[in-house]
């Protein structure tokens, strides 16, 4: 291995310690963009590595708001401005109990190169807290989402920094901060924020950017390896925005999704998913995945344990883990290829282990990366960003057809990456070398910055 790599991840590590998701983050796009600097050894000298791996910014704050019945709740907000060499910081926002330094560092690094894969000027970004929006009412969700933005609105701004959603971030709470990110700054700055309802400045076709994206992607991976989507069975863990239009474009590709989860269980329907009744469930109800069973009560529901997600053992061609971050283990990876998986699809960021991806690469499995595969979401984000500034709206087929071609060349550039630097089909060394290889490049350009 390369000895300014080896040098350089013991140098984050121990100035990261206590940081596990970011360094595995690091660690995996590190290792696989080693080829690159044996011929650039200039990058060394550069420091690109170093800085690369260093957010510009790191912002924490406290968020106190009232819940309904009158207590005083605080808790801690983030918004991690890695990069803008290539544009505006830009990258969604994370409400979940789990949410701490690392989880958000390691989000922030990896949408460097997912962004810089779209071909699009944004640089990289992401934020949140260890808020819970689970079981809490409308008001509750909006006072805090107000006292959020309350503090971040001083480090955003359309050419600055753009957030968007992400895991417990929807149409809803995007809304509410963007409705008091207007009344503080007290002018329509419709950029500033992405993912937001029509009404107001969103982009048709955002919903499902991402989910529909990451079938693109899939499609063009199976095609290179004279495979097809149709006629295949697929099992998607998550039930939430990506996972909901995976579905919704695996089966008008003519898939059988048979298996769907959220972090209780999973349902496994062998009939194929009736997507409406999800839709129902969980987009107009925001109830669980378990409740499928009131209206399809052929079908089975399995509860996940810490230790044991079913879904990875249910039989299938494709599995797409569009739930949350090292979701699929080196058992489930087993299990997975042991019941004749063919493809996986990350539309979750960092789904799989190190250790499941690399039992996938050696089983001959085909790996589309998420920094490639699940970037649709935020290439419609910058679609819409356009739109704000042309004050123009593009028509859902429109903005689909460009979903589209931007998926299918950022699968060439992986696929062509990859042959070059000696890893044919494989996605994942693909991805990360194109991605390097252009911020190295422009990081070279800009001098010690
Ligand atoms: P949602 O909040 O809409 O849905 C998340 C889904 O994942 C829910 O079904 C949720 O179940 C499940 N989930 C969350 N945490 C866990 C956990 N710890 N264990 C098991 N299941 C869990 O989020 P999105 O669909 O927007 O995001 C899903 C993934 O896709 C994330 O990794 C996100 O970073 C990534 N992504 C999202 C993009 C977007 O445009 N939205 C863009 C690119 C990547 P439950 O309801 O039980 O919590």
């Amino acid at each position: 291995m390369n000895k300014y790599f080896n040098k350089v991840i013991k140098e984050i590590k121990n100035k990261n310690p206590k940081e596990p998701e970011f360094l595995q983050a690091v660690n995996e796009v590190y290792t696989t963009v080693a080829p690159v600097l044996e011929t650039h050894p200039e990058y060394e000298k550069l420091a690109i590595l170093e800085r690369m791996a260093e957010p510009e910014r790191m912002i924490m704050f406290r968020v106190p708001w009232v819940n309904d019945r009158g207590k005083i709740i605080v808790n801690r907000g983030y918004r991690i401005q890695f990069s803008s060499l290539i544009g505006p910081y830009k990258g969604g926002l994370r409400f979940h109990p789990s949410v701490n330094l690392s989880i958000i560092k390691f989000l922030g690094f990896e949408q460097i190169f997912k962004n810089a894969l779209t071909g699009l000027p944004i640089g990289g970004a992401k934020g949140g807290s260890d808020f819970d929006p689970k079981g809490k009412s409308d008001m509750e969700i909006m006072r805090f989402c107000q006292s959020f933005m309350t503090e971040l609105y001083r480090h955003i701004g359309q050419d600055v920094d753009v957030p968007a959603g992400d895991i417990g971030v929807g149409a809803r709470e995007i809304g509410y901060l963007f409705g008091q990110y207007r009344r503080i700054k007290d002018a329509y700055e419709g950029g500033v924020l992405t993912g937001k309802d029509v009404t107001y400045g969103g982009s048709l076709t955002r919903k499902e950017a991402t989910g529909y994206g990451l079938m693109y992607f899939m499609r063009e991976m199976l095609n290179a390896n004279k495979q097809t989507i149709k006629g295949k069975t697929v099992v998607i863990s998550g039930s939430g925005n990506v996972a909901i239009y995976a579905c919704e474009k695996a089966q008008s590709m003519g898939a059988k999704v048979v298996a769907m989860s959220d972090s209780n269980g999973c349902i496994y329907d062998k009939n194929g998913i009736d997507l409406e009744c999800i839709k129902t469930i969980k987009e107009v109800n925001r109830g669980r995945i378990k409740e499928y069973l009131n209206t399809h009560p052929k079908a089975e529901y399995m509860l996940s344990t810490p230790h044991n997600k079913p879904i990875w053992s249910i039989k299938a061609d494709i599995a797409l883990p569009c739930a949350t971050q090292n979701d699929i283990t080196l058992d489930d990876a087993k299990r997975l290829v042991a019941n004749g998986v063919i493809a996986i699809g990350e539309g979750a960021n960092m789904p799989c282990t190190f250790e499941a991806t690399e039992y996938f690469l050696k089983s001959k499995v085909l790996v589309a990366p998420a920094k490639a595969a699940n970037a649709g979401g935020v290439a419609t984000s910058a679609i819409e960003m356009s739109q704000n500034s042309m004050r123009y709206y593009y028509t859902f087929n429109e903005v689909d057809k460009k979903l589209e071609t931007i998926m299918v060349n950022i699968f060439k550039n992986c696929d062509s990456a990859a042959k070059e630097y000696g890893c044919k089909g494989n996605y994942v060394s693909g991805a990360n070398i194109a991605a390097f290889k252009k911020l190295a490049e422009a990081m070279k350009m800009q001098g010690i910055a």
